[in-house]
């Protein structure tokens, strides 16, 4: 089927020309507060693990029913990587165009002007102009999301993008369902890599996720 074979191709996709401002701006600026790009993706993750809990209440057929819901994190000292894991609702090859590479929320705006505005970067209100996914630019270099829908039979996906106007998307193989955020840190991010500080911040901003957080193999 030619549907089936486009998928299985990799393409590199221009960001909207909002969301390549706000990259830009969360690219190339100085900050206050920068942990808080955690508290982003921890409640992107727990999102997307109550839409499947919810699917999965409502008796929809979902992929990996015997999944445990639960949010995963890895530090990587070595390879100066964090890895953030669900067993979520998963994207789409069209979800991750969609959702990564445009700006739904049409308040936006206002936001993008009032950072334009200000030297030293107050990012702590991204998450409620409904951009806190690309608060991972702050401290990432590169973004890599691996992604793979509940619907049976849809394939895993992957999206990459250093934020610099594009984004590519392609198939991955696998994956069980859910999404997988790895970021490869920025050389002053490096402390993003560390066990100790990344259980404290998840323990100041993500407190009280209604899901399981497991770093190091054990439940914060
Ligand atoms: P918001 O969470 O306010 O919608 P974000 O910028 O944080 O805005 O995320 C944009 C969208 O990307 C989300 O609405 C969701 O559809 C999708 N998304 C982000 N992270 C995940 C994830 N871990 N699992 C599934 N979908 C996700
Ligand atoms: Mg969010």
């Amino acid at each position: 089927m030619i549907e089936g074979k486009s998928e299985l191709k990799r393409e590199t996709m221009e960001f909207q020309a909002e969301v390549k401002q706000l990259l830009d701006i969360v690219i190339n600026s100085l900050y206050t507060d920068r942990e808080i790009f955690l508290r982003e993706l921890v409640s992107n993750a727990a999102d997307a693990l109550e839409k499947i809990r919810y699917k999965s209440i409502a008796g929809e057929d979902i992929a990996g029913p015997e999944l445990p819901l639960e949010i995963t994190v890895e530090v990587n000292g070595g390879d100066k990587t964090l890895t953030i894991s669900d067993t979520g609702i998963g994207m789409t090859r069209e979800e991750l165009v969609k959702n990564l590479g445009t700006i739904a929320h049409s308040g936006s705006k206002s936001f993008l002007r009032h950072l334009a505005e200000t030297d030293r970067k107050d990012l702590n209100l991204i998450g409620q102009f409904g951009v806190g996914f690309y608060s991972a630019f702050m401290v990432a270099k590169k973004v890599r999301v691996l992604s793979r829908s509940y619907h049976s039979g849809e394939q895993g996906c992957e999206w990459i993008s250093d934020g610099a106007g594009s984004y590519s998307v392609g198939p991955a193989e696998g994956l069980q369902r859910g999404t997988r955020i790895i970021l490869e840190l920025k050389d002053d991010a490096e402390k993003f890599a560390s066990a100790d500080n990344i259980k404290r911040i998840i323990k100041r901003y993500s407190n009280f996720v209604p899901f399981p957080i497991i770093l190091g193999g054990e439940r914060i």
